[in-house]
């Protein structure tokens, strides 16, 4: 194992984000926080100072973690830069939400007699695009899940949100990339180093994507 010292902070986002619709309803996706929390457990372990900034799961933050629970993208935001400055390293493993309700209505939205409804959805803001611009010394890692093309797509994302390393994930038929199990991901760092993983749990997946951070 490398020593690290114990100084260096890990910020680590996790899980999806929940956009609110009316106080009822919501927008999300199928994130589960599983590698989030695998990462900041495997870092926790490898002596960083982690935090973990989640959105909404059924999992237990692990011992020693500084654990922030949040809901929306926006809050997300807050938070996780709340903690930027002080973090050597950034990996964003949330889901977070690209749009959100663009209004939040305080009431139950009601069936209405017509036969459709039309939701209006703001952009959110990209949180990691965000931070790759005013990363300073930070390793900055994220993530990639694409249907098709994903390994173009996550290239493309490397370069335009300045980011070190990306872990890409493919969603489609016959893969699913989210909750516990055997996964396959590619790892592409900034030289352009392509490390394909294959069938491994989010555990493993953990401790390669730190062991890559450290060899940057
Ligand atoms: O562009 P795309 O959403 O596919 O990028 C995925 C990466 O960007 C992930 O690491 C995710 O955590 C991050 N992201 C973000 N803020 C957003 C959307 C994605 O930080 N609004």
């Amino acid at each position: 194992m490398i020593n690290i010292p114990s100084k260096k902070t890990i910020l680590i986002t996790a899980g999806p984000t929940v956009e609110p619709i009316d106080p009822v309803r919501f927008l999300s996706n199928r994130s589960t926080g599983e590698m989030g929390f695998a990462l900041a457990k495997a870092a926790k372990r490898r002596g960083y100072k982690v935090v973990l900034v989640s959105g909404p799961t059924y999992l237990t933050p692990p011992k020693g973690v500084k654990f922030v629970r949040v809901k929306r993208a926006l809050c997300m935001k807050r938070e996780a830069f709340r903690f930027f400055s002080r973090a050597g390293c950034v990996i964003m493993a949330a889901a977070v939400s690209d749009f959100r309700p663009a209004a939040v209505s305080k009431t139950k939205i009601k069936k209405s007699s017509r036969g459709a409804l039309c939701l209006r959805l703001a952009k959110n803001p990209d949180i990691l695009a965000s931070m790759g611009r005013k990363k300073g010394r930070r390793l900055l890692v994220g993530f990639s899940l694409e249907t098709d093309r994903p390994i173009a797509h996550a290239r493309e994302k490397l370069k335009s949100k300045n980011l070190d390393m990306i872990v890409v994930n493919k969603a489609g038929k016959g893969l699913d990339p989210f909750g516990p199990g055997a996964k396959d991901v590619v790892v592409i760092d900034r030289s352009g180093r392509i490390k394909p993983v294959k069938s491994a749990p989010k555990s493993r997946i953990a401790g390669l994507i730190l062991d890559h951070i450290e060899t940057l």
